[in-house]
């Protein structure tokens, strides 16, 4: 890709979160923004934990377009926003903001990605299945709350801590039409709820690059080639679970779809253009290749 040729007309937009430096994202949006020929520019803002409030106070006053938000800010931004985005409300976090004409609006697209990647990488749609959630943290939450509003019919979900589960389990039970339980880690239940699921979702940090010999408890003797697996890690792009699933002869899907789509969403939302998706594909897998991913 060619250096962004920067001019008094430029518009900027980036990356709020604390560390910055191993973002993607960068990558993803200069290669859009440069395919497309548009005099944009994404850049990483390494913004510390009690500076949040001035930097959000910053897209206004400086007129950047939105930015994307990560760890640890999805949550701490909400007070300083003008409005939010029902799912983001739900999700209880955020992580792409718009500056429309002054206004800070907050979107989650995380969990949105996901589902957007169910139906373009693994034609999956949702709605009317059966799925199990494999861990409640930031992540996992995003996708719960996202399947439950496309109409996923049964979720069951089971994480370490199970005071987690319980609290998300409420909560979804509350605002959308999808039965939620909870399951014990660990336990036996589980085996049961596979034989009913289409979908099983791995959502903890178990099997992430450098530990990639970890795996959460399992039956994967309980899967089919009925199932559809997740994995929300994309390095390793073939984590052990993925793998233990392949061996029985489901299909997989790891976390890159999630990734590329939730910045699709974002891209949307700033530019209200098409995204090039394959080329943001692209700009992901070569940073991919740096690390050895
Ligand atoms: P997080 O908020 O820190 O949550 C971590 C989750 O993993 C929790 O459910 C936690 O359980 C569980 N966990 C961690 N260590 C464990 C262990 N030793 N044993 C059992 N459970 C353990 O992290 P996150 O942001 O949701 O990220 C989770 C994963 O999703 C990461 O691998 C991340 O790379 C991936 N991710 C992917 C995308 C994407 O776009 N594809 C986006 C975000 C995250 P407890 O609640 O019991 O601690």
């Amino acid at each position: 890709m060619e250096a962004p040729k920067i001019n008094g007309s430029t518009r900027v937009c980036g990356l709020f979160g604390y560390p910055v430096e191993h973002s993607f994202s960068p990558a993803m949006h200069n290669e859009a923004f440069g395919h497309l020929g548009l005099n944009w520019v994404y850049l990483p803002f390494l913004v510390h934990t009690d500076h949040i409030k001035q930097a959000v106070d910053s897209i206004v006053s400086l007129n950047i377009v939105g930015v994307n938000v990560t760890v640890p800010h999805k949550q701490s931004v909400l007070p300083f926003l003008d409005e939010l985005e029902p799912a983001a409300k739900l999700i209880g976090a955020v992580n792409t903001i718009v500056n429309h004409h002054g206004k800070l609006i907050g979107y989650n697209t995380d969990g949105r990605g996901f589902v957007q990647s169910l139906a373009s990488e693994a034609n999956f749609q949702p709605r009317g299945k059966r799925a199990i959630l494999i861990g409640v943290g930031g992540a996992a939450r995003a996708v719960a709350i996202q399947l439950a509003l496309a109409g996923v019919k049964a979720l069951d979900i089971t994480n370490r801590s199970q005071e987690k589960a319980a609290a998300l389990a409420c909560q979804i039970n509350q605002a959308a039409a999808t039965t939620v339980n909870t399951i014990p880690w660990e336990s036996n239940e589980l085996e049961q709820s596979v034989a009913t699921a289409d979908l099983v979702i791995q959502a903890t940090s178990l099997g992430m690059a450098p530990q990639v010999d970890q795996v959460p408890p399992f039956p994967f003797q309980a899967l089919t080639p009925q199932h559809l697996v997740c994995d929300l890690i994309y390095n390793p792009d073939q984590t052990r679970f993925l793998r233990e699933a392949a061996a029985q002869g489901s299909r997989t899907m790891n976390g890159l779809g999630m990734l590329l789509y939730q910045g699709v969403l974002a891209f949307q939302l700033w530019t209200g253009l098409k995204a090039p998706v394959e080329i943001m594909r692209q700009g992901l897998q070569q940073q991919l290749a740096k690390i050895g991913g």
